[in-house]
């Protein structure tokens, strides 16, 4: 997809920002415990390569993505670094992962034979990660027996460098710990099971991290943290409280490109969803559902020049409508999501607004807008 860089619209993302989180959260490591920057579908929106730039002179000790592109994508961009793709690759392309020396999740005992045969074709040692579903019903190991027997058939595999094992929370961004409780548990017994000994034991993300939560973790695997978002999203409940500070890194901004006035009974947009009653200003912003703006947006106040302005009529593919209080200049900025965590336009309230989590507005914000990095 081409960035649309003959447009105001524009994903700014403050490189300073990123690295201040990640700071913070060295600072807030245990003794030993190592930082993996989870870096995957495109650095949560904020551009993968600039953000593993930063997270490596940061002291991140590697980084996760999610599928074997992403994990390319940094090596061709001279991370050297350990990379794990926390996804499942299909068992064939275990060589490409190996002769570029990514890690790999095991998801259960019949990747690794499958797995085994390309790489010994290619006499070939792939690093790996036994994936553990303590409880989050995705991806890993869970039965004692099949896990047994992957133990048994990694002892003396010249095929494997078994590096880690780690599991994934489905709550750890809850007060309520009854169900990390049970997945902890899980995971301890599947570790009792081990027989191959990883390098790394891991399953803290950044909320585990951040709320402090009792686990052991040789590494941090820290997402959301890094673009300065509190992993506590429950709208239902106030944001549990990070032990560290996290100042959000992305804003999106773009301009007034067309102001008008509308008449009584002019509509606005498709389906004329709004109609004015009165004389009223409407300004366009060239921005629409195509960038990752989604039509549920409609209604949610944007700030134009220094007025928060609805959106009205429904959001289209390329451009949405504001009314304004009054006429403002084409050209004049329009902040769609302030890195303000103060501003009503944040990135938690539009996520709120939208029905989701910060997480998925980052990530929808599509290749068409160009990210600029300060
Ligand atoms: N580990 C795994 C397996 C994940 O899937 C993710 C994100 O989805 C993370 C770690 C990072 O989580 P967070 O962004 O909440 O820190």
């Amino acid at each position: 997809m081409i960035a649309g860089i003959h447009r105001p619209a524009v994903v700014r993302v403050n490189l300073g920002a990123i690295k201040q989180n990640i700071d913070n959260e060295m600072k807030h490591l245990r003794p030993g415990q190592k930082l993996f920057a989870v870096v995957k579908a495109n650095g949560y929106g904020h551009g993968a390569v600039p953000v593993a730039k930063v997270a490596e002179k940061a002291g991140a000790s590697g980084f996760c993505v999610a599928i074997l592109d992403e994990g390319l994508e940094l090596r061709k961009a001279d991370i050297v670094k350990p990379i794990l793709v926390l996804g499942v690759v299909s068992p064939e392309y275990a060589p490409i992962a190996a002769v570029n020396d990514i890690s790999l999740t095991v998801p259960n005992l019949k990747w690794l034979k499958q797995a085994e045969k390309y790489l010994k074709k290619e006499n070939l040692q792939l690093k790996i990660h036994l994936g553990i579903d303590s409880g989050m019903g995705r991806i890993g190991f869970s039965e004692d027996d099949e896990f047994i027997a992957a133990n048994k058939f990694l002892e003396k595999n010249d095929s494997f460098f078994v590096e880690g094992m780690f599991a994934h929370f489905a709550s750890a961004d809850s007060s309520d710990d009854s169900y990390f409780k049970k997945q902890v548990a899980k995971f301890k017994h599947m570790q009792d099971l081990l027989t191959v000994h990883p390098k790394w034991i891991h399953v803290a993300n950044t909320a585990a991290s951040i709320f402090d939560k009792d686990i052991h973790s040789d590494l941090v695997r820290f997402g959301i943290g890094i673009y300065g978002l509190n992993p506590s999203s429950n709208p239902d409940s106030p944001d549990l409280k990070a032990d560290i500070a996290l100042k959000p890194a992305l804003s999106f901004v773009s301009e007034l490109t067309h102001v008008k006035t509308i008449h009584k009974g002019d509509g606005v947009g498709y389906g004329s969803t709004f109609v004015a009653d009165h004389d009223t200003i409407i300004g366009t912003v060239p921005v629409g559902y195509a960038d990752g703006w989604i039509r549920k947006f409609q209604g949610f106040k944007v700030k134009v020049g220094d007025q928060y302005c609805p959106i009205v009529g429904r959001v289209c593919m390329d451009q949405f409508m504001v009314e304004m209080p009054e006429k403002m200049p084409v050209g004049t900025k329009v902040v769609l999501i302030s890195d303000n965590p103060n501003d009503p336009n944040n990135i938690k309230a539009a996520a709120d607004y939208v029905d989701t989590i910060h997480y998925e507005v980052a990530c929808l914000l599509s290749d068409r807008l160009p990210r600029e990095y300060y």
